[in-house]
């Protein structure tokens, strides 16, 4: 069965990892750049360098771009033509964003994915990897088989903004969480503790997570501010220890500040024997609309 072709647009890391997966796979890959001399080792194994961007627009059945954002799409592909072209665009960035760029592409003619990389380049082509991919059904569903080469893909419906929305959503997820460590590290540095001498103890935090989250899902959807496990009032106190352990070990509290802040309007505003699903509502979560 012939494979289908690749272009790859971009070649940062993780641009260049998507090369080398279609090329591992067997598919003919051309590749392009803005700056010179990051396609080395892909042309060595096969890839085709790209004259132009036209010319790699041209190449392939499929152009997947892997930019530093959406409004790199525009400048790398300027006016080439893009007419029965079909673009994957695999570069992060906000959901409205995302939308004006399918607009853009189909008011030129392509067909156009968005999508958003849930792993680091390692990742790419590994097993228990994902994508988030939206846009017309009918272009993923023609094109899941090659996209699948770089990851499980996780089809996310049309609007061409929802892959970008669940993939901030876990972005949300991963900075907050990955601060967290490292302003924990600092603490802990401070107090004579190496990253070694506390990562078992981050793990076994980071496990538990998934139990808060299944455990809150339900109360969050059914509006359920149940405190009777633990009460607003008494997680303030908690962070608030957080904060002081911070400021006595002399790092820096700014991100624990905001954190406690929350927690106190909360208990200011009445809720302090309600559950923590109250904070949703302090930071301005709106139900959605039934229907
Ligand atoms: P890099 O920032 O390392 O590479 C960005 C690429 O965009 C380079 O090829 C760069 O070209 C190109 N670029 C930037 N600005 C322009 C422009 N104005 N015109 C043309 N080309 C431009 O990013 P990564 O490879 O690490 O990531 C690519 C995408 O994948 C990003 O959207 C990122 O958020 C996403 N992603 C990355 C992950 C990671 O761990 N790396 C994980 C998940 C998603 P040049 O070489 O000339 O500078």
């Amino acid at each position: 069965m012939n494979q289908v072709s690749i272009t790859i647009v971009g070649l940062g890391p993780m641009g260049r990892a998507m090369a080398a997966a279609y090329l591992d796979a067997g598919h003919p890959v051309t590749v392009w750049n803005r700056s010179a001399g990051k396609d080395t080792d892909l042309v060595a194994r096969g890839a085709h360098r790209a004259a132009s961007i036209a010319e790699a627009v041209a190449a392939s059945d499929l152009t997947v771009l892997s930019l530093i954002d959406v409004d790199a799409m525009y400048t790398a592909l300027g006016d080439t033509a893009l007419d029965g072209r079909v673009l994957v665009n695999l570069s992060s960035d906000v959901p409205d964003k995302a939308r004006g760029a399918a607009r853009w592409a189909g008011s030129r003619g392509a067909a156009y994915l968005t999508g958003g990389v849930n792993v680091p380049p390692t990742g790419i082509g590994q097993e228990g990897s994902s994508i988030f991919i939206s846009g017309p059904q009918e272009v993923y569903e023609e094109y899941r088989p090659a996209l699948d080469v770089l990851a499980a893909t996780d089809y996310r419906g049309a609007d061409p903004g929802h892959a970008q929305l669940y993939y901030q959503l876990n972005m949300i997820m991963f900075w907050t969480a990955y601060t967290g460590w490292y302003q924990a590290l600092a603490v802990a540095r401070a107090n004579g503790l190496t990253a070694a001498d506390f990562l078992p103890y981050a793990g076994y935090t980071a496990d538990t997570m998934r139990g808060f989250y299944t455990h809150s899902a339900p109360a969050v959807d059914a509006g359920d501010h149940d405190g009777a496990a633990a009460r607003l009032a008494m997680c303030a106190a908690s962070v608030e220890h957080v904060l002081h352990t911070a400021a006595d070990s002399g790092v820096d509290t700014g991100i624990l500040a905001a954190h406690l802040d929350l927690y106190r309007r909360g208990v200011e505003a009445g809720y302090g024997a309600d559950g923590t699903t109250r904070l949703i509502e302090l930071l301005g979560g709106k139900a959605p609309v039934a229907g």
